[in-house]
């Protein structure tokens, strides 16, 4: 009898045994799910950061330290002496429903040539001014929350890549006598952000 008791005894352990390696095989053959905060952790670039990155790599050749010497911010609305937008090298979209604010690049940063918005009789700082153009009229409203992040990101991410001083950070109505951009554009707010 205590035989035949052992017997079962070690059976029923072996047994325990089995099922728990089986157990652990079933476990680590399961795929590793990451936790919700290791996804939280993964870096992404955010549809803003990924507009910003794929519009300055358009520069079929990327631009010197010293190619661009300053910034100016314009809106879209056409000024007498001919329309912003077409002459500037970013833009700066309206947000969409899901409020991303984007930005893209147009052929004159593409061929990392002058912008053609500043009309100064002497050419020599249109040549070396990058023209950022805001989707909008800010005559009576100042541009989204949205766009101005945009914005902000897109100034900040040209002046640390080319070596821009926030001094050399301009609006058109700063250089000549254009209500460009409109006087709703908060210019304190942008200011301050870039310091
Ligand atoms: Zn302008």
């Amino acid at each position: 009898m205590p035989r035949s008791r052992t017997i079962i005894t070690l059976s029923a352990l072996l047994a325990a045994m089995t099922v728990g390696t089986f157990a652990l095989l079933a476990l680590e053959t399961t795929p590793a799910q990451p936790s919700p905060i290791a996804l939280a952790a993964r870096p992404m670039l955010s549809p803003l950061d990924q507009s910003i990155a794929s519009a300055i790599a358009t520069a079929q050749t990327p631009p010197a330290l010293g190619r661009w010497t300053s910034i100016v911010v314009h809106d879209a609305v056409t000024g007498a002496a001919g329309p912003c937008a077409a002459g500037s090298h970013f833009f700066v979209d309206v947000a969409d429903g899901l409020g991303n604010c984007t930005v893209s690049a147009g052929a004159l940063w593409a061929q990392q040539a002058p912008g053609a918005t500043l009309f100064i009789p002497d050419d020599a700082f249109n040549a070396g001014a990058i023209s950022i153009c805001i989707a909008g009229d800010f005559t009576a409203g100042p541009p989204s929350t949205e766009q101005m992040t945009a914005l902000t990101k897109l100034v900040s991410t040209l002046q640390m890549h080319l070596g821009i001083p926030a001094d050399h950070v301009y609006l058109h109505r700063d250089l000549t006598g254009q209500p460009c951009p409109g006087r709703a554009f908060p210019v304190e707010e942008f200011r301050r952000a870039l310091r």
